[in-house]
Formats: structure tokens, sequence, C-alpha cells
């Protein structure tokens, strides 16, 4: 996809925040599609959508430390903040690939980020839950 530049990031064609992440006042659970979500389109109750969903945004949207490669559309991946903790939830689609290559070193160059901040790195793969390191 063309370079996408801090200035111009938005959702476009994104949906993963409305099937990776568990949403209580939807009784929605992990990994599978809200029941309002158009996948590749967006929401079908924007308007009456829940407050979880009207306060959430993803870090690659709101911090230019994250590059172009965490782009959810391009990763299968989505990070946020909960205070000190930032959080991974990663697209059962992409299987183990996160732990190898590439990913791997996006995934450590990130929680050596959180660390630096005083943080720290909690990545959701599936049933998995596991804390990241730096190293
Ligand atoms: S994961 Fe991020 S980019 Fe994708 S729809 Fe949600 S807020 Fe937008
Ligand atoms: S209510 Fe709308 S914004 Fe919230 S998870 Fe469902 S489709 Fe997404």
């Amino acid at each position: 996809m063309p370079e996408v530049s801090f200035q111009t990031r938005s959702c476009a064609r994104c949906t993963l925040c409305c099937r990776l992440p568990d949403i209580d006042e939807l009784d929605k659970p992990a990994n599978v599609n809200c029941v309002h979500c158009v996948e590749g389109f967006g929401c079908r109750t924007y308007e009456k959508r829940p407050q979880t969903c009207r306060q959430f945004q993803c870090d690659w949207l709101t911090d230019p430390a994250l590059d172009d490669a965490w782009n959810p559309l391009d990763c299968y991946m989505i990070v946020y903040r909960q205070g000190a903790q930032r959080t991974v939830l990663v697209d059962p689609s992409l299987g183990k690939a996160w732990q190898q290559g590439h990913y791997a070193s996006m995934l450590k160059d990130l929680a050596r980020q959180s660390e630096a901040e005083g943080g720290y790195l909690i990545l959701f793969a599936g049933d998995e839950v596991r804390r990241i390191r730096p190293i």
C-alpha cells in the first residue's frame, strides 16, 4: 500500500478493533466480529456505538513513534495503551508468524520502547497471553 504519513493516518478500511478485543458493553467475545461491524467498511450503528468504542483509538492512529509497519491493515495486530501496560492484540489469522522474523523484531522494538517509558508490553494471541521482552 502507499506510504501513509502520520498526519494522514485514518482507519480507512480497517475494522480490526471491531473484531479482536472483547467488549463488555456489547457482550462481544474476543476475535469475533461485532454484530454491528461491516468488515472493510465500518460500524452500522456508529451514532449509537457504546462509550468503549467512542473512546478507543489504537496507538497507530495516535502515536507518531509507531511507524507505518504498525498499520493494523498491514500487520494484523492492534496496539493500545492501558496505563503503564501497552497491549498488542494479534489477529488469529496471523497464526504463529508474530513469533518470527520481522514481526518478532517489531514486537521487541515495541517492548523496548514501552520499557524505556516505564511500562511493559503484553501480547494476546488467541488463548496465549505473553509478556514480550526487548531481548
Ligand atoms: S484498529 Fe486502529 S486503525 Fe483499525 S479501525 Fe481500530 S482504531 Fe482504526
Ligand atoms: S459497535 Fe460499532 S464501533 Fe463498536 S465494535 Fe461494534 S461495529 Fe465496532
